[in-house]
């Protein structure tokens, strides 16, 4: 069923480059005097961003990058945008020091299996003071069950929210602290709360298109974390197929030798499989979601290899 969107009216300073799902959303801020670009992609896609960004900046300085997390389809153009351009990089408080240190552990690049390019940062975004972005004041949201550390930023004025993985049209990204045994439901019950009670005109999720009726992606949010939360076993299954599909639409095709060579060394995999499905061998969970997603159509076997499909 199709649904015509009515045009999203954003002010003239700001444009939203929607990348899909390997790589987040940018969004590029111009105030007329220096740009400004929010989050940066995968890695793989930095080249890419790098031509876009020299298109877009017409001429004009880009001054910054502000991350909303430090998830690596989030920075991963971070090092080749600053490389290229000297921006100054603004990144949310919480994992500083292990940006710093560049402790691949910490920033969860290792335990997911996923590449970032090293960069450091110049500033901390400041939780309670607004950041200016466009010509706009923008109040920073903290949290979210997805990412403790994650930054979301709402435009009182526009009624705008950049909601990063908190919430998307259809969703919100994997609640990963629950995977580790920490909690992560009740802090996405919160910012989705925070959220509702904001009631944005526009949302500029991390991934996917804008969109305009944040009621109707709130209600099945909640109905998504409902079914998660009630049962986190689905909540963990969730999580290993994402990892599994990210890194296909990387390497784009695969042995299945080489998929579990690549996951018996990352640690989320692991994990979820001596948690939740300990009956099960890591390579039987691993060949059991591969299966998942080749019949809903998101991966394929042809000619002794498991490939991508979008
Ligand atoms: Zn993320």
């Amino acid at each position: 069923m199709s649904r015509t969107r009515a045009p999203l009216r954003l002010p003239g300073t700001m444009q939203v480059l929607e990348r899909g799902w390997l790589s987040s959303n940018s969004i590029v801020f111009d105030d007329g005097s220096a740009v400004t670009i929010v989050d940066t992609g995968y890695v793989s896609h930095a080249p890419l961003l790098v031509q876009l960004v020299e298109q877009l900046r017409r001429g004009r300085p880009l001054a910054r990058i502000v991350n909303t997390h430090l998830h690596s389809d989030h920075v991963g153009g971070n090092a080749a945008l600053q490389a290229r351009f000297r921006p100054t990089i603004a990144i949310p408080p919480g994992q500083a020091a292990a940006v710093r240190q560049w402790d691949e552990q910490r920033l969860n690049y290792a335990a997911t299996g996923q590449q970032c390019a090293r960069f450091d940062y110049d500033t901390l975004i400041d939780l309670d003071r607004p950041l200016r972005l466009g010509g706009l004041d923008w109040e920073v949201i903290g949290g979210g069950g997805h990412d403790p550390e994650m930054a979301l930023f709402h435009s009182h004025d526009e009624r705008i929210l950049v909601s990063a993985d908190a919430l998307w049209e259809n969703g919100f990204g994997v609640i990963f602290p629950e995977l580790e045994g920490a909690s992560g439901f009740a802090e996405q019950q919160a910012v989705l709360d925070r959220i509702s009670a904001l009631a944005p005109r526009i949302v500029i999720p991390g991934h996917g298109a804008a969109f305009a009726d944040s009621g109707a992606a709130l209600e099945a949010a909640y109905r998504r974390l409902e079914y998660l939360r009630s049962d986190p076993q689905r909540n963990a299954r969730h999580a290993a197929k994402v990892l599994i599909k990210f890194w296909l639409l990387d390497v784009r095709s695969t042995t299945m030798q080489r998929l579990h060579r690549h996951f018996a060394r990352t640690d989320y995999l692991r994990l979820i499989q001596r948690r939740y499905f300990p009956r099960l061998d890591l390579a039987q969970m691993i060949d059991s979601y591969v299966d998942e997603l080749v019949r809903a159509g998101a991966a394929e076997f042809a000619g002794g290899l498991l490939h991508n499909r979008d």
